[in-house]
C-alpha cells in the first residue's frame, strides 16, 4: 500500500492524501503521475507530488484512489519543482498552480490521443522508375526525385517543398507511391535537412560581442538582459543562439507578449529552422494545444514559441529559454493565479541550470536595476542593424494651437511630406472606438456605464454605445434620457473619430486602421500587415496594436498623437509604462534605409521626464525613474503584494480587509496601506477594494502575505465575496 500525497485542482492550500494498492499493478505510483480521484462529490485529475509510507491521518479517512491515469505521461521532476516553488512564492494553492501545467485534454481520465503524422513513400514500382522519365511533368519528376534521396518523407516537407498539391496526387494515382500514418513523435521529422532553411546574417559587432557572451554561457545558468534599440537585431541573436542549441540536440523555449500581434516574429523562426516548432498560446483548440503540449514533452519539437502560460510547458531536454520583450504587461496574468512568466522563465532556467535571456527595446525597472546589482549580464546593443540609423525626434507644442479631430497643422504638413515621398506614415493613439464620451450639449448628461464607473466608448460604424470594462453594449440614445434634447455629441477622440478625419484630409492615400475592433476577423491583420510590407504610401492608425515588434521598412513618419493622458496616470508604473510604449511607437519608424522621423504632440513640451525621453532615450529616462522608485521605496527597491477584494454590496469588501488589517500584527518592518478603494470602485457590478503591504524585505513581505492567506482560509466569508492575492503586481490601483 502507497500513500499519496496528491495536489488536487481546488482553491484550499496543503496537498490531500489518497491509497493506492500497488500489489496487483505493474506499476508503482510515483511523482508526477496523474491520478483519477474522488473529492467531496466531484471527480478530478490529480498530481502525485510525494509517496509516503504512513499519513497523518487515520486509515479510515483515507480514500483509494480511483485510478492510476496513463504512465507514459507524467510531469516531469523540472515542472513538479517550478509548480512547487510557484504556489509557495505566489501564495497559491498547488492544486491549481499545476492546472496551469497541464493542457485541459490532461486533466481528464481520457485516454490520450496519439499525435498522427502522414508519410509518403516509394512503391517497388517508384523506386524502379526513372525520374528523368516522367519528362512532361517537372514537378513530378522532381517530388520523384526528392523521394528517391529522401525515402519515406512527411507529407508536411513535401507541402515545404511545393509539391504537396497535384504532383503529389498523380504520383499517388500512378500507384509511384503511397500514403500510411505514423505516430508523429516517433518521427525523426526532416532530421535529414539541414538545420538552417535559410542563411544567417553575418552579425555587427555589437550582435556578435553579445553572441559571443551567451555562447560561452550555454549549459548553465546566466541571465542576459538584451538590451538593444528598436531595429538593432536583437532577433537576429536569438535566431543565431538558438542553431547552436540545437545542434546540442537541446529543445528551445521562446515566450513573446501575444503571438496573435506577431506573426511576422513566427515567421522569422519558420523561415530560419528546418526543424519541427510548436507554437503554443489561447488561440488555438484544446486539441492542437495537447499535440503542442506533448511535442515539446517528447522532445520531437526543437522549439517551442509561446505566451505566457507557455513557462510551464514540459520538456524533454530544455537547452535555453528566450523572454522577448521582457517588459511587456501580457507576460504577467492578472486573474486568479497571478504569475509573472518572466519571473517564473528566471526561475526555471536557474532551477535547470541553462541560460535565459531576457530581450527589449525597453527594458523594466526590475531588470535594469538587477543588471546594475549584477545579477544579470547587460548586453546592449545601441545601433540599428543593417543600413536603418535611429529616427529623429520633433515635439510639436499643442498649446494654443487648433486642432482638426486631434491633429495640428505642423502634423498634417509633416505627414504630407512624407507621403509625397511615396513613404508610409503610422500614427498612434491608444484609444480604439469613435470618441470616448458622449455628451448633451443642453444639461451635460454623459453615456455612462450601469454596471461601471466609467463611460461607455462611442463607436461609429456599425453605431452603439460600448464598455471596455465589463463589455457591456447599447445602442445609442436618440435625445438625452435627462432632459431630451436632441443634441448628443461626441467628445474627445479615438481611432475610428481620427481614421474619418485622415480619410477627409488625404482622400488618395489608403487609411488602415488597426486595432481590436478592426482586427477581429481572422486573418484581418495578417492581410493589413501584407498591405503594408507592399510598401506603397499609406497611413496606418491605430492602438498598441501597432507598436509591438513590427517591422515596416517603408514606415518614415511616426506620429503620437497625445502624450499627455499617460502623464496623468495615478499607477507608479504609468510613466515607465508611457516611456516603454512611446519609445516602440518611435522604434517603428526608419527600420528601411530611409531616416526616420518621431512627431509627438503635447501641451507639455516642457515636462522634464518626457525631455529625457526624448532627448537622452529610454536608458537614461529609466535611470531617472529608478532614483525616484528608491526614493519612495517602490520596487524594485521594495517589494509589495496587494489583497483585492469585490461583492455586489459596497460595504462588505472594504469591511472584510478591515477586519484583516486589524488581524495583521503590528510591526514596523512592514506597511500596512489601506483598505482603500480601487480607482474604478465598480466594474462589471462588483464593488472593489484592496489592501496594499510593502516592505523593504522579501522575507518579511511574504510571511504577512501568508498571514493573509490564513486569515482567508480560517474566517468564515460571504460566499458573494471574493477575495486575491497578487505579489510583486504590475498595476496599485
Ligand atoms: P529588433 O528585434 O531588435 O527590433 P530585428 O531583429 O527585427 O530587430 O532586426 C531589424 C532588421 O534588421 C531586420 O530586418 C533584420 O533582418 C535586420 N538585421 C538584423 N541583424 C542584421 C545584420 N547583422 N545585418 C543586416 N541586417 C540585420
Ligand atoms: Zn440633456
Ligand atoms: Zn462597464
Amino acid at each position: 500500500m502507497q500513500i499519496l500525497s496528491v495536489a488536487v485542482p481546488v482553491p484550499i492550500t496543503g496537498l490531500f492524501d489518497y491509497s493506492f494498492d500497488s500489489e496487483n499493478e505493474p506499476f508503482k505510483c510515483e511523482s508526477g503521475q496523474r491520478v483519477w480521484v474522488s473529492f467531496g462529490n466531484r471527480k478530478v485529475v490529480g498530481i502525485v507530488v510525494e509517496i509516503k509510507k504512513q499519513s497523518d491521518l487515520p486509515s479510515n479517512k483515507i480514500k483509494p484512489i480511483l485510478k492510476r491515469l496513463d504512465p507514459s505521461v507524467s510531469l516531469p521532476k523540472s515542472i513538479m519543482q517550478l509548480c512547487q516553488w510557484a504556489a509557495n512564492y505566489y501564495h497559491h494553492p498547488i492544486g491549481e498552480v499545476f492546472t496551469a501545467a497541464l493542457p485541459t485534454l490532461l486533466r481528464s481520465e481520457q485516454p490520450i490521443p496519439v499525435p498522427q503524422t502522414t508519410l509518403i513513400q516509394l512503391t517497388e514500382a517508384g523506386k524502379d522508375t526513372d525520374p528523368a522519365s516522367i519528362t512532361r511533368a517537372p514537378k513530378q519528376r522532381q517530388l520523384l526525385e526528392q523521394l528517391q534521396t529522401h525515402n519515406p518523407s512527411t507529407r508536411s516537407a513535401i507541402t515545404q517543398l511545393g509539391l504537396g498539391g497535384s504532383p503529389l496526387q498523380s504520383l499517388l494515382k500512378k500507384n509511384l507511391i503511397e500514403k500510411y500514418q505514423v505516430n508523429e513523435l516517433l518521427e525523426p521529422e526532416a532530421n535529414d535537412l539541414p538545420t538552417l532553411a535559410e542563411p544567417k546574417l553575418p552579425l555587427n559587432a555589437e550582435q556578435q560581442h553579445a553572441f559571443d557572451s551567451i555562447e560561452k554561457g550555454l549549459g548553465s545558468y546566466q541571465c542576459y538582459l538584451l538590451e538593444g534599440v528598436t531595429g538593432s537585431g536583437k532577433t537576429e541573436v536569438y535566431l543565431q543562439i538558438i542553431e547552436k542549441v540545437l545542434q546540442n540536440n537541446q529543445q528551445v523555449l521562446v515566450l513573446i507578449p501575444e503571438i496573435g500581434l506577431t506573426p511576422q516574429t513566427l515567421s522569422r523562426f519558420k523561415n530560419r529552422f528546418n526543424c519541427p516548432q510548436t507554437v503554443l498560446h489561447s488561440g488555438r483548440t484544446e486539441k492542437q494545444r495537447l499535440q503542442g503540449w506533448q511535442h515539446a514533452y517528447s522532445g520531437y519539437a526543437r522549439i517551442v514559441i509561446g505566451t505566457r502560460s507557455a513557462i510551464f510547458t514540459s520538456f524533454e531536454n530544455l537547452g535555453l529559454i528566450i523572454v522577448d520583450e521582457e517588459h511587456d504587461s501580457s507576460l504577467k496574468q492578472q486573474e486568479g493565479f497571478r504569475y509573472s512568466a518572466r519571473d517564473l522563465a528566471i526561475t526555471r532556467a536557474h532551477q535547470q541550470n541553462v541560460p535565459v535571456i531576457l530581450g527589449s527595446a525597453t527594458p523594466s525597472l526590475e531588470s535594469l536595476y538587477n543588471a546594475e546589482q549584477n545579477r544579470y549580464t547587460k548586453l546592449p546593443l545601441t545601433e540599428r542593424a543593417g543600413a536603418a540609423s535611429q529616427p529623429i525626434f520633433r515635439v510639436i507644442d499643442l498649446r494654443g494651437r487648433p486642432l482638426d479631430g486631434g491633429l495640428s497643422q505642423p502634423l498634417v504638413k509633416l505627414i504630407r511630406q512624407h507621403l509625397e515621398q511615396k513613404k508610409q506614415v503610422l500614427v498612434f493613439l491608444n484609444r480604439r472606438g469613435y470618441a470616448p464620451v458622449l455628451m448633451c450639449h443642453e444639461c451635460g448628461w454623459i453615456s455612462e456605464c450601469r454596471n461601471c464607473d466609467t463611460r461607455m466608448t462611442l463607436h461609429h460604424s456599425p453605431r452603439y454605445l460600448h464598455c471596455h470594462h465589463c463589455d457591456h453594449k447599447r445602442s445609442v440614445e436618440q435625445v438625452c434620457p435627462e432632459c431630451n434634447a436632441k443634441e448628443l455629441n461626441p467628445v474627445g477622440l479615438g481611432t475610428e473619430r481620427a481614421e474619418q478625419v485622415l480619410k477627409e484630409l488625404f482622400p488618395d492615400i489608403p487609411v488602415m486602421r488597426v486595432d481590436r475592433d478592426s482586427t477581429r476577423k481572422k486573418n484581418a491583420f495578417e492581410k493589413m500587415i501584407s498591405e503594408i510590407q507592399a510598401g506603397e504610401p499609406c497611413i496606418l492608425i491605430g492602438t498598441q496594436m501597432l507598436a509591438k515588434g513590427h517591422h515596416f521598412p517603408n514606415v518614415t513618419l511616426a506620429a503620437i498623437l497625445d502624450a499627455d493622458s499617460a502623464l496623468y496616470s495615478s499607477d507608479f508604473r504609468g510613466m515607465e509604462k508611457m516611456g516603454q510604449l512611446l519609445t516602440q511607437v518611435a522604434g517603428r519608424a526608419g527600420r528601411g534605409k530611409q531616416q526616420g522621423e518621431v512627431a509627438v504632440q503635447t501641451h507639455e513640451p516642457e515636462h522634464p521626464l518626457l525631455r529625457c525621453l526624448f532627448q537622452e532615450g529610454y536608458p537614461s529616462f529609466a535611470m531617472h525613474l529608478l532614483r525616484e522608485r528608491k526614493l519612495i521605496g517602490l520596487p524594485p527597491y521594495g517589494y509589495i503584494a496587494l489583497i483585492h477584494t469585490q461583492s455586489p454590496f459596497r460595504e462588505k469588501p472594504q469591511e472584510l480587509l478591515q477586519r484583516l488589517s486589524d488581524y495583521l500584527p503590528e510591526d514596523s518592518t512592514i506597511e500596512v496601506l489601506g483598505p482603500i478603494p480601487s480607482v474604478m470602485e465598480r466594474r462589471a457590478g462588483r464593488y472593489r477594494f484592496q489592501l496594499m503591504l510593502r516592505s523593504d524585505n522579501r522575507q518579511t513581505l511574504h510571511y504577512y502575505v501568508s498571514q493573509c492567506r490564513l486569515f482567508f482560509e480560517e474566517t468564515k466569508i460571504d460566499r458573494d465575496i471574493r477575495w486575491q492575492l497578487d505579489i510583486d503586481p504590475i498595476e496599485l490601483f
